[in-house]
């Protein structure tokens, strides 16, 4: 063929996938599946469904919250395909775990526990009451796990919500937004209590941000987000950032530490805000935990050139290169010229504590060792690797008092000890999960109750019976 011509048409075939990358996922308001062309018509919609959903009694707002389970449990695989190939980020084996995690160890309506006062002067109950109409801005990391989780956490408190969906995740999230929908509709409920846009602009989210309708946003994403969203003047959770060290002790069972903290780091490569980001590791047990850590299919990088080839690959003018965010260990080797017959899960190397790689949230199966002569010098390293975030921090000990002074000095939302970091979300830890952790705005591991006003309701001198 021609070379011009070659060009031309590779030219055109760009400009035609760019085009269908920036459409629409629908081209009109769809209001059975909640799907609109306007965020003003999304608020509209579910602040009328909200009035709806509150006429229910609880009994029936439960049968909704089922139906949503049962939904997202039934399609979890196709949406995790879904997302990895949307996003090309992730695994999907994790993805499916994840947004079956989300679908049942979600607190539903038992999360709203009513508090009372009796005595000489009668009956006073608080209880949880919904703040209304709910605007989530969602991440593109856990973009259909975010949906499923915020969706039935808000629901139980009687609340409606207008999803902002991150605009690489936007086909996923609208996928999801309306399957569970139709759940709703199905098990009876109104419609558009779950609503969002079709085509996600920074535009449409600051539409959401000041809507009068709107009683409060939740923000789910990095700190430019979290941030902005703060700025709206109305109650507002965020969830942000996070850069989870990793500390292991002398006194840690190294082989077990090993294994999870390539479990933790490497599960859906790296794009949970709560995986292991650095490991800081007591020098007498750190070529051991290193020895180990290569028997779960870790890749140790040594040499100083393959490092700055990765460096030069994943970091931009001091920032992470979005490229390789969730990418497969395997991939970012083959960018750096190095290919395994192995099935790489993780990608490992030694570094100074001021490394970027340990610096840096990556996001990706990547994850820095450095050395340090004794427990309290990685203490003092963890907690400034954990910048001040309040995120998640791990840590390998058996003994108690390191163990409460790591806990005492990071002052983070989740401290995983003796496990891999997701047993912080409920995998294979006691507690439920979510996928908004409030640290900045201090609500924890948000559930039903986190999105509820608290309400005092007082009978003077009567209905106490002690
Ligand atoms: P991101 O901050 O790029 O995007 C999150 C959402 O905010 C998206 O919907 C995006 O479109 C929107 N957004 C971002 N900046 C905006 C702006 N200026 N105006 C309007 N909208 C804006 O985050 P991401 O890459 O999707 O997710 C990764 C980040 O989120 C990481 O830092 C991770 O730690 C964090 N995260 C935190 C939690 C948590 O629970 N704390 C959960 C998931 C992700």
């Amino acid at each position: 063929m021609n070379e011009n011509l070659h060009i031309h048409i590779e030219s055109l075939t760009a400009k035609v996938l760019e085009n269908l990358a920036s459409k629409s996922v629908v081209d009109k308001n769809d209001e059975r599946t909640g799907v609109f062309m306007d965020m003003n018509d999304a608020i509209e919609a579910s602040y009328v469904a909200q009035k709806e959903l509150v006429k229910l009694p609880m009994e029936e707002r439960n049968s909704l919250i089922e139906s949503i389970r049962a939904c997202a449990n039934q399609q979890a695989e196709e949406l995790a395909k879904m997302t990895v190939e949307e996003t090309g980020m992730g695994r999907v084996e994790d993805k499916i775990l994840k947004n079956k995690l989300a679908a049942e160890k979600t607190p539903g309506t038992e999360d709203l526990r009513t508090e009372s006062f009796s005595g000489d002067n009668g009956l006073t109950v608080v209880e949880l009451s919904p703040f209304g109409v709910i605007g989530s801005i969602t991440p593109t990391t856990n973009p259909t796990e975010t949906v499923i989780n915020n969706g039935i956490g808000m629901i139980a408190a009687g609340n409606a919500v207008v999803f902002s969906p991150h605009p690489s995740a936007k086909k996923t999230t609208v996928k999801v937004i309306q399957m569970l929908n139709e759940a709703i509709v199905e098990a009876g409920g109104p419609r558009n209590l779950l609503t969002t846009i079709a085509q996600p602009k920074v535009e449409q989210t600051n539409i959401l941000l000041s809507h009068e309708k709107i009683q409060m946003i939740v923000a789910t994403g990095g700190p430019g987000l979290v941030n902005l969203a703060l700025s709206s003047g109305k109650k507002t959770i965020g969830a942000g950032a996070g850069n989870p060290p990793a500390l292991v002790d002398e006194t840690a069972n190294i082989e077990k530490a090993a294994e999870d903290i390539v479990a933790g780091a490497s599960f859906d490569n790296n794009l949970p805000c709560t995986s292991e980001e650095e490991v800081i590791v007591v020098d007498s047990v750190a070529d051991y935990l290193k020895f180990n850590m290569k028997k779960y299919r870790t890749y140790e990088i040594e040499d100083k050139n393959t490092l700055k080839k990765l460096e030069e690959l994943i970091i931009q003018d001091g920032r992470i290169n979005k490229a390789y965010v969730g990418r497969d260990a395997g991939y970012i080797l083959e960018k750096i010229g190095i290919s395994t017959e192995q099935d790489v899960r993780l990608i490992m190397m030694e570094v100074d504590f001021n490394h970027p790689l340990v610096q840096l949230e990556l996001m990706m199966p990547i994850l820095p060792i450095v050395r340090v002569k004794d427990v309290k010098q990685g203490i003092e390293l963890a907690v400034k690797a954990e910048h001040g975030n309040r995120h998640t921090a791990i840590m390998h000990s058996k003994n108690v008092d390191h163990l409460t002074e790591f806990g005492r000095k990071i002052q983070t939302t989740i401290f995983v000890k003796n496990g891999p970091s997701y047993c912080g979300i409920g995998i294979g830890g006691e507690g439920h999960t979510t996928f908004t952790i409030a640290g900045p705005t201090g609500e924890g591991l948000t559930s039903a109750k986190s999105f509820a006003r608290r309400r005092r309701c007082v009978l003077v001198d009567g209905l106490s019976i002690r």
